[in-house]
């Protein structure tokens, strides 16, 4: 059973997130409210993947992901951001996202995302 970390600033879209997850089989291994906690977090607790929010304070989700990739090469992680950030995404998988998804999302999406990693 894959891991999963959640790091979202909104309280909503990490219980969305979380229970979509564990409905579906997954072990949400924590939730983390900016990147900067994201990153201690993954190196605490190495999950499997981790979903990526880009907008929060601290640390944004295109930082901490350069940090989490720095740190293991092999991470797998879902960038999950607003639509029409063309730019955002190619930066996303430039520095190592496994998939950038664009909220709104189907639940799908992000499943078979994970099925991927
Ligand atoms: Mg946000």
């Amino acid at each position: 059973m894959k891991r999963v970390l959640i790091v979202d600033d909104s309280r909503v879209a990490r219980r969305m997130l979380k229970n979509m997850l564990e409905t579906s089989g997954y072990e949400v291994v924590a939730e983390a409210i900016n990147g900067k906690e994201g990153f201690e977090l993954y190196k605490k607790l190495s999950p499997d993947v981790v979903t990526m929010d880009i907008t929060m304070p601290e640390l944004n989700g295109l930082e901490a992901l350069a940090q989490i990739r720095e740190f293991d090469p092999d991470a797998k992680v879902i960038v999950i951001s607003a639509a029409g950030q063309d730019e955002k995404q190619k930066e996303a998988l430039g520095l190592g996202a496994f998939k950038f998804i664009t909220k709104p999302y189907e639940n799908e999406d992000i499943l078979n995302a994970i099925k991927e990693c």
